[in-house]
Formats: C-alpha cells, structure tokens, sequence
C-alpha cells in the first residue's frame, strides 16, 4: 500500500439533493448463505463500528434471508447496536430483485447515512440495484473507507489509474453514502459476548407471483474461488510457469502444503487456467497466512491482491522483478530448481517428523536449489 499516493478526488451525483440531516447512522448489509453469515459481513461490522464511533451514531446491521436470526445476534455481540432481520421463504435464496424489493424501504425507513456492502457477486450485484433504486451514488470495490466528522462525508478511497494512485470519492448530495468493499481488506470484528444491542423483525410484503425469477434448484459445487479466499496457503504461478502443462507442479505442491492455487493474470489470458483462480485487481484479494509466488513479475495488478499476506515467499529468476519488493522472502533462481527442491525438502522433513525413514532421493533437485542465489530475507518495500 506504500505505493500509493492519495490524488484524485471525485464528487457523485446529480439530481435533486437529499435532506442530509434526516439520515444518521451506518448501515451494513450482513451478507448470509444458508443461514451462514459471509466473513465480509464481519469485516463491514469492524470498519462499520470504526466510522459509528468517528461520528457518534450506531452501527445498524441488515441481515435478509430465510432462518437468519442468528446472525442478528452475533452482529450485535459484533460491534452492531441494531439489526434489521427480513426473514422470509422467497428470501432463502439470493435473487436480486427479491432483495431490492425487501430491502428497499427498510433503508428508506431507517435513513442510514453510510450504508456499506461486501464486494462480493452478490454485494456487488445487489448495491447497484439499491443505489438506483434510492437514486444516491455508489462507489464500487473500496479498499480503504474513512469519515470526516465534520462534513459527515464518507471518505470512498480505492485504486484507480491501474491501482497505481488512490481515489477518494464524496458522495456529498444524496443519502445514503453507499460503496461496496473488498473482502480481506478490513480487519473482521471480533465478538464480545454479551454485548446488547436490538434486534428488529421487519414484516416483509413479498409473494412470489410478483418476482420474476424462480429458483428451480440450487447446484452445490466446489467453489475455487470461495477456497482461495479462505486458504491459510496460496501456491500462485504466473508466466515464469512458461508452459500450462507445469502448471501440475503447483498443483501438486498446493496439495502437499495444503494449499490452494492462484494465478495471475497473464496465465489466465493465456487460458492456462480459469479466471476464478487469478489474484489481483481484476481477480481477488486474498491474505493468506503464506503465500507462495512462483514465476510471478509482481505487477501492481498483482500485488494489490496479495500484499497483505502474512508471509510472502517469492521465487523468480529476474532479481531485479518488482515481486520482491513485497516479498519477506525472495529466491532469485530458476522456479524449475526451486519448487521440486522445496517439495522434496518438505517431504524429507514431514517423513522424519512422522518418524520414518527420511529422504525421498531426490538429491539432484535439492544440490540445484543449493546453487540457485538465495536472497536473505527482504523486508517488504525494501
Ligand atoms: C487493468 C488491468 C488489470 C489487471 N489485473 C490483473 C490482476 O488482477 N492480476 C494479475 O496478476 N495481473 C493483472 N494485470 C496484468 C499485470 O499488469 C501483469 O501483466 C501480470 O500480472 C503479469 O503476469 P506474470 O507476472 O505472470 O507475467 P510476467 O510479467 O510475464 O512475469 C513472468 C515472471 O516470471 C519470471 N520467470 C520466467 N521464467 C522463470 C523461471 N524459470 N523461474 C523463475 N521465474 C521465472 C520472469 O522473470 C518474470 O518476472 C492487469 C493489468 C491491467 C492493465
């Protein structure tokens, strides 16, 4: 993020202004399925309670679904003080237009002042439709979000100009100050047990006969996107990997170290791999406890979707590619040496932990990685 330079500032919004006194506090979309709360929903209910406290209102949460009281309750052990529930059979399943129609005059009603929702398909498909629908602006994808107490005006901060400069956007006519933001970005509330707060049953006026969609039937499928947002390691491969049958060898050291596998971008232009596994500006942000670069440049495009992993281990052959710079760890060698050396080094010690005999006789792929520079430890932004 050191990279980054505040520049722009952008205003939204045209039409008739909104009555700006008649609307106070910040609202937050609980994003659920299946009666699970979406990890997004806590980190809106941690930056939420941040800008509350900034401007001395309450942090008032919207959970819409079908048997979805729980997560009413655990929003407000999080950091809520009062929680919407809009509970109803043809809410069970996202659909936007069932959501909008529900959620719509609530918001109306409640006149929150900020109302924030997760980056995700669906708060992304949903926030378009509600900033339409309340004729108010939206600024898509924040990775930063700040108030001025003052003004009362939400600070929409995201990359703009190919991630390389921040934007600030105000919404400074109309109400209320919506924006979505990027899952991983914020740090998730904590819960306090026992915390109070107020938990209020909406009637939802919703019939089936007037939506225009109906679910015939959900299909449960392996999400890799939802895995590689949720992975404690990321094994991620780029160009470097030369070739997409090689793409078995990160494969099979994401199966090995109990990871999941990235990509970047070019290798998913080039169809290597499906666009679901790419990291960055256009794919997702992820903050893995370790993250694995192999043969990636480390482009800005990149990096802004993993820099915020707690461990970056990067191998490419170039010491002067920029991955380094973000990089705790970086291997300047040829990731055809490394990785097989890595894994057989890693099997060597996981045999010896489990007590048998080690050595995998792979000895030829760890005196190469020998040879390969090794690059002590940098310190990122180095
Ligand atoms: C609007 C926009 C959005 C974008 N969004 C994204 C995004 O979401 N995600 C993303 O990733 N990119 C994105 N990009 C593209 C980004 O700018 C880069 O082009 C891309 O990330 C480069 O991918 P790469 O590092 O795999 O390839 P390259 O830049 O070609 O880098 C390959 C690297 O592999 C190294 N290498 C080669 N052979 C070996 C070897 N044998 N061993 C070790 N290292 C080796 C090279 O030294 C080089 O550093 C976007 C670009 C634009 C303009």
């Amino acid at each position: 993020m050191s990279e980054h330079s505040v520049t722009a500032r952008a205003t939204q919004g045209g039409g008739e202004p909104a009555d700006l006194d008649a609307y106070r506090g910040v609202g937050i979309f609980l994003e659920q399925h299946n009666g699970r709360a979406a990890p997004v929903a806590w980190e809106l209910a941690g930056i939420g309670r941040k800008l509350a406290d900034k401007l001395g209102v309450e942090l008032i949460g919207f959970v819409a679904g079908h048997g979805v009281e729980a997560i009413a309750r655990e929003a407000v052990e999080r950091g809520c003080d009062r929680v919407y529930v809009l509970d109803h059979p043809a809410l069970a399943v996202y659909r936007n237009e069932a959501f909008a129609r529900a959620l719509v005059p609530v918001i109306r009603e409640v006149k929150p002042e900020i109302f924030l929702l997760g980056a995700t398909t669906t708060g992304r498909d949903l926030a378009g439709t509600l900033a339409t629908t309340l004729a108010t602006g939206l600024t898509a994808d924040c990775t930063q979000l700040d108030v001025d107490p003052e003004t009362r005006l939400l600070d929409a901060i995201r990359p703009a100009f190919l991630e390389k400069q921040l934007a600030v956007i105000l919404c400074k006519k109309h109400r209320p100050q919506m924006a979505t933001v990027r899952p991983k970005m914020m740090e998730p509330a904590e819960p306090q047990p026992g915390r109070q707060g107020q938990i209020i049953r909406v009637d939802v006026d919703l019939d089936e006969s007037q939506l225009r969609t109906e679910v015939l039937g959900v299909i449960d499928e392996p999400d890799p996107q939802a895995q590689l947002e949720r992975a404690d390691v990321v094994v991620a491969g780029g160009r470097g990997l030369q070739d997409p049958k090689n793409l078995k060898l990160l494969f099979d050291f994401a199966e090995r170290v109990g990871g999941v596998v990235g990509a970047s971008r070019a290798i998913v232009d080039a169809g290597w791999i499906g666009r679901e596994y790419q990291v960055g500006q256009t794919g997702l942000t992820v903050r893995p406890k370790v993250y694995f670069a192999f043969g990636i440049s480390g482009a800005i495009q990149h990096t802004v979707g993993m820099e915020n992993s707690e461990l970056i281990i990067a191998v490419n052959k170039d010491p002067e590619a920029p991955i380094f710079k973000v990089a705790d760890l970086g291997v300047v060698g040829d990731l055809f040496q490394i990785l097989p050396a890595l894994q057989a080094e890693l099997e060597r010690r996981l045999d010896e932990e489990a007590g048998r005999d080690g050595g995998t006789g792979d000895d030829g792929a760890r005196g190469e990685a020998a040879a390969a520079e090794d690059v002590p430890a940098r310190a990122k932004g180095a």
